[in-house]
């Protein structure tokens, strides 16, 4: 198992008030790539406190570059067998659904559509270089994870029960139980797909009066190749995280409160796990948290990428500072 964790720092928008960027990236020396991210102390502002990243990515980078930097690598891995799971964290207004799901134009696309390209390309390659003996099936689940309960974002919300669909443990692994699944033949099934889907899931925060920056978006793709009798199995997860910001400070309200519990909770398991795995210790925590149990999260010999998303304003400093706190991977040195 093996963890990845880059940082993403957002332009300033045209729109944005708050010019006053303090976020920065920076490098260990000259020549060397983007590693660290630096901004100041709250308290001071002569002091400037430092993380270090796998990766850190600029303002300017384009969604192309970091698709091709960070997941375009492990898709060979993937159709080799290897699971892969992406995360998008941090604070609503970061840059997470861009980074995932991105624009509609061609060069605005996020992760999650170039990721399925790449997927359905690789397939038909395998598929044709193999004179049709093995055959390769894509097929998409998409929930999410509200308040700690599961919802299937492939059904319309009317479907829906208040209590979400149940988990059971079946041969080890933790399987969410009449969770759909869809297959896919090309990218343009998935994105009717999963336009409907992200429809559903407006709906859905619209009607309980929430906001879908208040739950995890989990997309699953199952890759199946099939040759003869032989059948490889993997799955590659791409999840836009609930907004990491500490609602307790600005928001009252007890739906607000339980929501807050709830993703406070299951963001602290992730970065729980994920600094276990990049440790390389033996027990990961991921049974704490449905999403990462769900994931079973560090229990295959796969890949992971946790992208922290960063605003570079003012007006974000203490949430920047928090999240950034959030994995001991991303140390302060
Ligand atoms: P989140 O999902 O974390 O709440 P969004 O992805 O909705 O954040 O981003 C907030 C705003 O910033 C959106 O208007 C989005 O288009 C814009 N944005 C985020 N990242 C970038 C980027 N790298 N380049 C240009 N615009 C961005
Ligand atoms: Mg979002």
């Amino acid at each position: 198992m093996s963890v990845r964790v880059v940082a993403r720092i957002r332009p300033l928008l045209e729109k944005e008030l708050d010019r006053d960027a303090i976020v920065r990236a920076d490098r260990v020396d000259d020549g060397k790539p983007l590693t660290i991210v630096k901004i100041p102390s709250p308290k001071n502002e002569a002091e400037e406190f430092s993380f270090t990243f796998n990766s850190v990515y600029e303002q300017t980078t384009s969604q192309e570059e970091l698709f091709s930097a960070e997941v375009a690598p492990h898709v060979k891995a993937l159709f080799q067998g290897l699971d892969v799971t992406i995360f998008a964290y941090g604070v609503t207004g970061t840059g997470k659904t861009h980074t995932m799901r991105g624009g509609m134009k061609l060069a605005e696309r996020g992760v999650i559509p170039r990721l399925l390209s790449n997927v359905f390309r690789r397939g038909k390659k395998i598929a044709k270089d193999s004179d049709g003996e093995t055959t390769v099936q894509v097929a998409l689940s998409y929930y999410e994870i509200y308040n700690d309960k599961v919802f299937d974002l492939l059904e319309s919300p009317d479907k829906r029960t208040p209590s979400g669909l149940p988990l059971r443990e079946k041969d080890g692994k933790t399987i969410v139980v009449g969770l759909s699944e869809r297959s896919c033949e090309d990218l343009k099934d998935f994105e009717k797909l999963y336009i409907e889907s992200n429809n559903n899931r407006m709906t859905a925060a619209t009607k309980l009066n929430a906001h879908s920056s208040r739950s995890h978006a989990i997309l699953r793709v199952k890759v199946t190749q099939t040759t003869g009798d032989m059948v490889k199995e993997s799955t590659a997860s791409a999840i836009d995280l609930a907004g990491s910001e500490d609602n307790r400070r600005t928001e009252n309200g007890k739906e607000r409160l339980i929501e807050s519990a709830a993703i406070n909770k299951s963001l602290f398991v992730l970065s729980q796990c994920i600094d276990a795995i990049a440790r390389g210790d033996k027990r990961i925590p991921y049974r704490e948290s449905k999403m990462t149990r769900i994931l079973s999260l560090g229990q295959n010999n796969g890949i992971t990428i946790m992208i922290l998303n960063l605003a570079p304003m003012r007006s974000y400093h203490l949430d920047t500072l928090s999240s950034l706190n959030v994995s001991s991977r991303a140390k302060r040195i």
